[in-house]
C-alpha cells in the first residue's frame, strides 16, 4: 500500500459512502472511486475493516436471537401485502373535510384582510 495522501475532505466524503460500498449499492463509478481512494489511504481502509468487523458482528448476534413467531408472521404478512403506490388517496377523506374549513379561512382572509 503507497504512503496516503490524507485529504480529510476526501476521506470524509470516502466514509460517507463505506456502509453502501459494503453493501454494494453504490453505482459502478462511484464504487471503483472508493476502491482506488481505500487503496493509497490506510486510514480508510482500516475503517473500512473495522465495519465490516461490527457487521459480521451484528449478524452473527442477530442470527443466534430467536424470532418470535409471531413477529415474523406479521413481516411475512406485510411483505407480501406492499401498500398501494397511492396510499396517500386512503387520506382524501380527510382532505375532503379540510377543505371546506380551508375555504372559510380563505374567504374571511381575503374578505376582511386579515
Ligand atoms: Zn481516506
Amino acid at each position: 500500500m503507497n504512503t496516503p495522501r490524507f485529504d480529510t475532505i476526501e476521506c470524509t466524503r470516502i466514509r460517507l459512502q463505506l456502509n453502501e460500498y459494503i453493501s454494494g449499492e453504490l453505482p459502478p463509478e462511484i464504487s471503483t472511486g472508493v476502491t482506488k481512494h481505500l487503496e493509497i489511504c490506510e486510514p480508510c481502509s482500516r475503517e473500512l475493516e473495522r465495519r465490516i468487523q461490527v457487521r459480521n458482528s451484528l449478524r452473527r448476534a442477530f442470527k443466534a436471537l430467536p424470532v418470535p413467531g409471531s413477529l415474523a408472521a406479521k413481516v411475512r404478512g406485510q411483505l407480501s401485502d406492499p401498500k398501494p403506490s397511492f396510499f396517500w388517496l386512503h387520506n382524501v377523506n380527510r382532505l375532503a373535510v379540510a377543505l371546506p374549513g380551508l375555504a372559510i379561512l380563505v374567504v374571511a382572509f381575503l374578505t376582511t384582510g386579515l
